[in-house]
């Protein structure tokens, strides 16, 4: 079994998170041989003939897109990890800015830069827009999260290795949470730093946004269990990916609105900063902004100008 792991516009924290297996990965290589891996080895292309190709990061700029392509090309099973590579994830927040800005940032206004200001020609090109690996060629696999958690990368990793059959939760992230729901009075929105929640209640209950209702789980509701609400990591839940009509931003609200007796409307004038609290890793997909009630259409044109 020949593994390969491409990365691209992304953190190679999903590559990382494969390491953290600590001594399993010397099982994994009883039955499979890593062939290439930027992060890992040094090689600089991927062989021909991979059987289980994994690509981390979204699709930024043209070379990732080459890479992406011939990655394709050389597996036979593609899968994307990690929620860059499934959403677009955090690089995918570059879609606030344009193009000359984010060029400007990385390249022009930085202290290193020389005095004549030469810009080195070979930089590859912007595209367009963020790109989900899944929005330009056909994936076999998802494994979501950012990265994804060590206890279900230790499930799916040796089964997909073997060519098992696995039985995995489908679940969101407030299915796995323990936390009470209590009674909800005075309810209005709350920044992460006021005051500390209670460890036992709900925390969107208690006025956090906790994203647990929207969110795929398949982490154990792991901020939840530290007290810290869920801001999304590991991409939308499974209705919100099958329904057309539910998108995180309306499904946030309505759910809020239940929790709240109170009217739509007023929720949706409490929250601030959409794009930063409610597709921090989604925005960059194409699936989640052609959504019919999706925000992200706007969010996009009305912060890149
Ligand atoms: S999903 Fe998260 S950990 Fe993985 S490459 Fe993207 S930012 Fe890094
Ligand atoms: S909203 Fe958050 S705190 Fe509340 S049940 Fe869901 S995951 Fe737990
Ligand atoms: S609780 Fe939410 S933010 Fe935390 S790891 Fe799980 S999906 Fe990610």
């Amino acid at each position: 079994m020949k593994i390969a792991i491409e990365e691209l516009a992304g953190c190679s924290g999903c590559t990382i998170a494969v390491l953290d297996l600590h001594e399993m990965i010397l099982d994994l290589l009883n039955d499979a041989e890593i062939v290439y891996s930027p992060v890992i080895m040094d090689v600089k292309e991927p062989p021909e003939g991979i059987d289980v190709g994994f690509v981390t990061g979204c699709v930024r700029n043209e070379e990732n897109q080459e890479r992406l392509e011939k990655i394709r090309k050389r597996s036979k099973i593609l899968i994307a990890l990690g929620t860059c590579a499934c959403y677009g994830g955090i690089s995918g927040l570059s879609m606030l800015s344009s193009n000359e800005e984010i060029f400007n940032t990385v390249y022009r206004n930085v202290d290193t830069v020389k005095d004549d200001g030469i810009i080195p020609t070979d930089v590859p090109p912007f595209t367009y827009r963020a790109f989900a690996v899944g929005d330009l060629v056909k994936m076999d696999y998802y494994i979501t999260g950012c990265p994804p958690k060590e206890q279900f990368l230790k499930q799916i990793l040796p089964a997909l290795i073997k060519g098992d059959q696995k039985e995995l939760s489908r679940k969101s992230v407030c299915s796995e949470c323990d936390r009470k729901m209590g009674s909800v009075e005075n309810w209005h929105l709350k920044r992460r730093y006021e005051g500390e929640p209670d460890r036992e209640h709900c925390l969107l209950g208690q006025g956090y946004l906790c994203l647990g209702p929207v969110t795929f789980g398949r982490c154990g509701a792991a901020c939840p269990k530290k007290n810290i609400p869920c801001h999304g990591c590991n991409g939308p839940s499974l209705d919100i990916l099958r329904e057309p009509c539910r998108d995180i931003y309306n499904m946030m609200v309505r759910r809020i609105a239940d929790l709240t007796d109170r009217p739509q409307k007023e929720i949706e004038k409490e929250l601030y900063d959409v794009a930063h609290t409610m597709y921090p890793f989604t925005i960059g997909s194409l699936i989640m902004e052609d959504k019919e009630n999706s925000k992200i259409r706007d969010l996009v044109k009305e912060r890149s100008g």
